[in-house]
């Protein structure tokens, strides 16, 4: 039998990377893993993690101002973004060392430095190389920018979470999630924000209901969101600031201290040595890939945002740990992608599970929706005009509801709640069965009764 240096070698430590080697070194396989950055991959360093603080961060903006209708006078507040962003730095670092140490008591041996493939069970990383008998492909993915003149006075996501000091106005430009989020918190910290999105409607995928409850609710904070606007060019002017050229906007012109494109993120596929090693890519340029992630060659595996499927934490981990099961825990486990719940951390943030009303009417023909808008209770002495969204879609001729939708505070986490009841199929009755708790906004899901046929 041919020996090989390592059972499974994984190639990147993000979220899907560092649970399969985990994983697999517990359940006794001999694991290396390489990392060409830092251990935690982008949710940690420059993802979820450090994007939820900073949007902590925007937030405590409005709750100072809400805590006067609530009997609080503060004298005064100021804010510091070097702060924010060295304790940021500061918890990053803890979680990343988390990681490392979570991977070492697996027993998996760590290479620091960018690795790819010289055949189809052999990886180099720097001038070393080693063998192995299994091959995750765990590179997750990066910011793509278009190329149009001065992109390289542009930012992405990646250097947000480093800027020197808050910019005074920022255009943004992408109509997604992290678009959506970058937004809420750049205004929440005072940035002067104008967002450009070349689509009809602001979050595309979302459900219409939601889309437009955010739109409106973001132009109440002061996001001014140009829709069907395209940037077209870029250029540093004398004083430092930046003028882009932009449809949509008053004389086609727009200057700033910032431009962010939040325009989607390609799979980490290039130079890997995929192509020799005969891995199929598919049109999006991610890991081709069955429902075991394994790709066209049987013994490399891929994982996470390299496959372009849902490019999310959860679901990379899921999939890192089906593929450490499927080869060294005697059992073959797919990976389900149905139901799975996300959030927006946006001002306000939305949470979605299941189907939207549009995907629910093309599947099952007639649904019935149950929706609400509303004033949440903390906003009557807040005297804050933001309203809340709740909406159910409901397959009519089963009574199964099939998407759960919110926009508002804590909307991520009711809806992770809410999820266990979609994804385990309950039907609208029993969503009515059970006791609302009062007074929240979360009780709307279960107190819902006014109903909307569609066709
Ligand atoms: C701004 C932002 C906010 C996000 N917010 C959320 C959120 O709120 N919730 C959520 O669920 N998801 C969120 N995501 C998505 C989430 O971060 C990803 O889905 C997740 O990190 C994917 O994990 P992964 O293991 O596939 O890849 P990654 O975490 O990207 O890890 C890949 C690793 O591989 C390394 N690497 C690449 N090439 C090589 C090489 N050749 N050799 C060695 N190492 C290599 C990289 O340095 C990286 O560390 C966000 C993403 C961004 C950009």
């Amino acid at each position: 039998m041919t020996h090989y240096d390592y059972d499974l070698f994984t190639i990147g430590a993000g979220s899907g990377g560092v649970r399969a080697s985990r994983m697999a070194g517990q359940l006794g396989a001999r694991v290396a893993i390489a990392e060409s950055y830092r251990i935690g991959g982008t949710c940690v360093i420059r993802g979820c993690v450090p994007k939820k603080l900073l949007s902590y961060a925007a937030h405590y903006a409005e709750d100072l101002e809400d805590a006067r209708g609530y009997g609080w006078t503060i004298a005064s507040a100021s804010f510091s973004w070097p702060a924010l962003i060295e304790n940021k730095n500061r918890e990053i670092a803890r979680l990343s060392r988390v990681y490392s140490d979570g991977l070492a008591r697996a027993g998996t041996a760590v290479f620091e430095g960018t690795a790819r493939l010289l055949d189809a069970h052999t990886v180099a990383i720097g001038e070393r190389s080693v063998t192995a008998r299994n091959v995750l492909i765990a590179t997750g993915g990066w910011p793509s920018k278009p190329a149009i003149p001065g992109i390289e006075h542009a930012i992405t996501s990646n250097e947000a979470f480093e800027l020197p000091e808050l910019p005074r106005c920022i255009l943004i430009v992408g109509g997604g999630y992290v678009a959506m989020e970058f937004a809420g918190i750049f205004r929440g910290l005072g940035t002067d924000v104008t967002l450009s999105y070349r689509g009809e409607q602001i979050l595309r995928g979302f459900d219409d209901d939601v889309r437009r409850h955010l739109h409106d609710e973001m132009s109440k904070k002061g996001v001014r969101i140009l829709l069907k606007s395209e940037v077209s060019r870029i250029a540093r002017r004398a004083d430092g600031t930046l003028e882009a050229a932009l449809s949509g906007c008053p004389g086609n012109t727009l200057t700033c201290d910032a431009v962010m494109f939040a325009t989607g993120r390609r799979p980490n596929t290039a130079r890997l040595g995929l192509a020799e090693a005969g891995v199929r890519l598919d049109e999006a340029g991610g890991v081709a890939v069955d429902r075991f992630c394994r790709s066209s060659v049987p013994h490399i595996y891929a994982v996470g945002d390299v496959t372009h499927r849902i490019c999310l934490t959860p679901v990379a981990i899921r999939e890192g740990a089906a593929v450490a099961t499927t080869l060294f825990g005697g059992r073959e486990t797919p990976v389900d992608h149905d139901d799975v719940p996300s959030a927006v951390f946006s001002q306000p943030p939305v949470g979605t599970v299941g189907l939207t009303e549009a995907m629910a009417a093309e599947k099952f023909g007639k649904v019935d929706v149950y929706k609400a808008s509303f004033r949440p209770l903390r906003h009557t002495l807040s005297g804050r005009d933001e309203r809340t969204l709740v909406k159910l879609v409901v397959d009519a001729a089963t009574q199964r509801v099939v998407g759960a939708h919110m926009v508002g505070a804590d909307a991520p986490e009711i809806i992770q709640g809410v999820a266990i009841a979609v994804r385990a199929g309950l039907t609208k009755a029993q969503f009515d069965a059970t006791v609302a708790i009062h007074p929240t906004a979360a009780e709307e899901f279960v107190t819902l009764m006014d109903k909307t046929e569609v066709r």
